[in-house]
């Protein structure tokens, strides 16, 4: 039987193994239905990644029962929906400017829960992705400490698309000399344990690099609809 056949449990079975123990597999569930998630989780897999927040919302709600689920929020967050993210997701991996990072800030002031969040970086230039570009992150990092209210705790990145896999290797590397060099610096309130890259087409190269979280989506779930 090809991989393209197999059952989202017997995906799961035959990936999760390759992973270290310490790298978290967050499945990403986005255009797939609530049915599938619950495969998943039956499987085992605790951690979905969403990429819309009303998505996201309307399949919590079809899992209520579903009470141990970490929710991953993935995609480009609209200042406008900050709100409703920090209180339905445990993890923002895509904090993708200083912007939406004072509205986070202002909205747990506020009483809103603070999710885990992680700033979205880009280690190549990419116009079709959102995030810091690298060299932008420095000058930016003063001001994200003086955040008091937000739990920072690593990097995010996405590597531009169909890159040979050398060049994924070295980008790679780069992020997590990049993360590492950050770790090592002092800061009131950031933190830089976490490193979210690698999804289908890389994460064996995310992981042999250093990534401490996966976001998998077509390899567990099959093609999503376009
Ligand atoms: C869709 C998406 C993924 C999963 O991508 P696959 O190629 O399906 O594994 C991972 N991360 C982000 C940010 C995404 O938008």
């Amino acid at each position: 039987m090809s991989f393209e056949e197999l059952s989202i449990a017997d995906r799961i079975a035959k990936i999760r193994p390759t992973l270290p123990e310490s790298v978290r597999l967050i499945a990403v569930s986005k255009l797939k239905p609530a049915s599938a998630i619950r495969q998943a989780y039956e499987a085992g897999i605790r951690d979905f990644g969403e990429s819309r927040i009303q998505e996201a919302i309307a399949k919590q709600e079809e899992l209520e029962d579903l009470e141990d689920i970490t929710w991953h929020f993935i995609g480009h967050l609209q200042t406008n929906k900050a709100k409703l993210a920090l209180e339905r997701m445990q993890w923002i991996h895509s904090v993708d400017r200083l912007k939406l990072a004072r509205e986070i800030q202002r909205l747990v002031e506020k009483g809103s829960p603070c999710p885990n969040l992680c700033l979205q970086v880009k280690f190549r230039p990419d116009a079709n992705k959102s995030g810091w570009d690298w060299p932008d992150l420095e000058p930016d990092l003063p001001r994200l400490d003086d955040l008091s209210a937000l739990k920072v705790q690593g990097l995010m990145t996405i590597l531009p698309f169909g890159l040979p896999s050398e060049e994924s290797r070295v980008i790679f590397r780069e992020a997590r000399q990049g993360c590492d060099r950050l770790q090592e610096q002092s800061w009131k309130h950031l933190h830089f344990s976490q490193l979210s890259m690698g999804m289908s087409d890389d994460y064996p190269l995310a992981v042999e690099a250093g990534s401490t979280m996966v976001r998998l989506g077509r390899i567990l779930f099959g093609d999503r609809p376009q």
